[in-house]
C-alpha cells in the first residue's frame, strides 16, 4: 500500500488536488490550515484564503486561529464567490467551511480540475453529533482527508465531539470556551442525556 500523505509532496510539483481538515472544536483545525498554507507561501505558491462572511469572531480580514496565529483572508458570502477571486492562484484554503452552502463542494472540484490545491478546514459534526453542512460531502470528493482531535475535558481521551453548554438549539453558534466543550463518544453522550433530562 502506498500512503498518499500531505507531507510527502514537494510542494512545487502539487496538482490539482482536495484536501480536508476536519474536527471538533478545539481540535486545531485552523492551526493545521495554516500551517499548511504558510508553507505552501514559503515555496513561493500564490497562496488565497477564504472563510464565510458569518465568521466574524475576530478581524473581518484575517484566518485567526485560537493561538492567534494568523494569516490574511477574504470573507465571502457564498461558496461560488471564490471562483472570481482564482485567477493567478495555485494553493486555496477556506476556514470554517462548515458555514459554506452545499455549492461549495462543486466549487472546490472545479478548483481541483483545474490544478488548484484546497485546503479545507470545518467542523465535521455540529453540537448535535450530526454532518454539518458541506464538510462529509467535501470528505467524499476529497483526495486526502484529516481527522484531528481535542483531548475530553471531563477524561482527558481524544475528543471527537463538540458539546454545547448554553441552551440553544441553532445550528450556527459561534463560540468560544463559554459555549463549547469537546467530550469524548462516552462523555459526549452522557452530557448530551443529561442535557435532556434537565430540560
Ligand atoms: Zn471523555
Amino acid at each position: 500500500m502506498v500512503l498518499f500523505s500531505e507531507d510527502q509532496i514537494q510542494e512545487t510539483k502539487m496538482r490539482g488536488r482536495i484536501e480536508v481538515i476536519c474536527g471538533s472544536m478545539f481540535s486545531g483545525k485552523t492551526e493545521e490550515l495554516i500551517r499548511r498554507l504558510k508553507r505552501a507561501k514559503f515555496a513561493r505558491q500564490r497562496v488565497e484564503i477564504f472563510k464565510p462572511a458569518i465568521d466574524t469572531r475576530y478581524s473581518e480580514e484575517d484566518v485567526v486561529s485560537h493561538d492567534s496565529n494568523s494569516i490574511s483572508s477574504t470573507p465571502i458570502d457564498s461558496s461560488a464567490s471564490i471562483l472570481l477571486f482564482t485567477s493567478e492562484i495555485d494553493v486555496v484554503g477556506i476556514d470554517e467551511a462548515q458555514f459554506f452552502d452545499n455549492g461549495l463542494i462543486e466549487v472546490c472540484n472545479q478548483l481541483a480540475n483545474n490544478g488548484i490545491r484546497v485546503i479545507i478546514a470545518g467542523l465535521d459534526m455540529d453540537f448535535k453529533g450530526l454532518p454539518f453542512g458541506p464538510i462529509p460531502g467535501l470528505c467524499a470528493i476529497a483526495d486526502e482527508v484529516s481527522k484531528v482531535h481535542a483531548i475530553c475535558v471531563k477524561c482527558g481521551q481524544l475528543a471527537s465531539f463538540s458539546h454545547r453548554t448554553v441552551k440553544s438549539e441553532k445550528q450556527v453558534l459561534l463560540g468560544e470556551t463559554e459555549e463549547y466543550e469537546p467530550l469524548c463518544r462516552e462523555c459526549y453522550v452522557r452530557a448530551r442525556k443529561g442535557d435532556k433530562d434537565n430540560t
